[in-house]
């Protein structure tokens, strides 16, 4: 009979989800010389990531908190791609071209107030455009990028521990969250759009399914160009990525073949791209709020918390909650989850690790609060 006890393995900090948020996580902690710990249920990039274009770009429209909150992101990541993982970032500028009439306004707008450095568009890449894509409102913003999804996810788990697992549920003994062979003092919920690990019937994520294929062709793109579709530069590895196309349902999503067909018929509206060669087909599920913001931060315990007065005051309802020991969330990046998850990251990991506070805007509760609302007004 075997007596020795199996070694458990003790982490500061476990992340459960290796998509960009969990990776971007797990290296800004490894970072700052946290133990981390990623449990991952199927490989590093197989959901929303894998699939992602992944462009770095900002939301092109009027003012408003989700695009200030983008516009700062995708300037911290453009600097953060390019500075750690370079060889899987090509850098290139992006002509933005408004999709219908009804959007020329927005682009307008934004060209006439943003502190981002924009140009006319180079007569080289405006001959290679359809007269389709001529006739709307556009914008050329001069510093872009795109990077190579999964590479950059598996290149920023290097020195990470990693198990591959489905997480079930969360078990909390002795002061530690108990994970198979590893326990852990806090844990951080990046799991996509996937099931929920735990019941948080106060936060819905609103799933869309959507494709994007790699090709070949003998039309070099000098820019990306975003307009019926987003069609990449011309990238480091030689190859140009169209996507992404939209689905509420899995059941709508088209098989690869036709998807990709569709993605380059779109993109022929606005560019030839001559000598086409399909060379993969990626589908995954991204997770939006009902707010369209992300959730960052801790989640509160809603049986715990006291039902709240919708009268009650602001420092009175933060005083009845009641939090889930250590348990975080990053999630919610909707189409910008490349661009946002660096700097998401940068800011859980300055909170968690020297107690900074967290933007409060992106902070779960808010949902907490609508819901207790509701519930007080039944
Ligand atoms: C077609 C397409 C194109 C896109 N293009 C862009 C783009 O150009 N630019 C951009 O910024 N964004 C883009 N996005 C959005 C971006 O991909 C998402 O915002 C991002 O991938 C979300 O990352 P995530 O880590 O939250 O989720 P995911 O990448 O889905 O990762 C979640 C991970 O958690 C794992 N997991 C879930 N539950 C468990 C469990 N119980 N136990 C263990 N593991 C679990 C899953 O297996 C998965 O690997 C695109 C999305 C799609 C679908």
């Amino acid at each position: 009979m075997n007596l020795r006890k199996k070694q458990v393995n003790t982490y500061d900090i476990a992340i459960i989800g290796a998509g960009i948020n969990g990776c971007s996580l797990a290296h800004a902690l490894h970072q700052q010389g946290q133990k981390v710990l990623v449990i991952e249920q199927n490989s590093i990039a197989s959901g929303g990531s894998g699939a992602a274009g992944a462009f770095i770009n900002p939301k092109i429209s009027k003012a408003g908190e989700l695009k200030e909150l983008i516009e700062e992101a995708y300037v911290f990541s453009l600097e953060f791609y390019t500075k750690y993982f370079n060889e899987h970032t090509t850098t290139a500028p992006l002509l933005h071209i408004s999709k219908y009439e009804n959007d020329n306004a927005k682009v307008e707008y934004f060209k006439a107030h943003t502190p981002l450095q924009t140009s006319d568009i180079p007569s080289s890449l405006q001959s290679q455009l359809k007269p389709h894509a001529l006739s709307f409102s556009s914008v050329y913003l001069k510093d872009n990028a795109i990077v190579e999804a999964k590479d950059i996810c598996e290149d920023m788990l290097e020195g990470i521990d990693i198990v591959y697992e489905k997480v079930e549920k969360l078990k909390y003994i002795d002061g530690f969250y108990s994970l198979g062979n590893s326990r852990t003092k806090k844990v951080i919920l990046c799991t996509g759009a996937y099931e929920a690990v735990l019941e948080l019937d106060y936060i819905s994520l609103r799933r869309i399914y959507g494709q994007r294929c790699e090709i070949k062709s003998s039309t070099q793109m000098q820019a990306s160009l975003h307009h019926e579709v987003s069609v990449s530069v011309t990238k480091k590895n030689g190859c140009i990525a169209i996507g992404a196309s939209h689905y509420l349902k899995k059941d709508e999503v088209p098989k690869n073949e036709e998807g990709a067909q569709e993605l380059i018929s779109l993109a022929q509206k606005s560019i030839e791209l001559k000598d086409i060669e399909v060379l993969n087909v990626f589908t995954g599920m991204r997770a939006g709020s009902n707010d369209y913001l992300p959730l960052l931060g801790p989640l509160v315990d809603i049986s715990k918390s006291l039902a709240l007065d919708p009268r009650a005051s602001k420092a009175e309802k933060e005083a009845s909650l009641s939090y889930i020991k250590d348990v975080y969330m990053m999630n919610g990046v909707g189409g910008y989850g490349f661009v946002l998850a660096p700097y998401l990251a940068s800011l859980l990991c300055a909170h968690l690790v020297h107690n900074k506070a967290l933007p409060e805007f992106l902070e779960p509760k808010r949902f907490y609060y609508r819901q207790a609302k509701k519930r007080g007004q039944k």
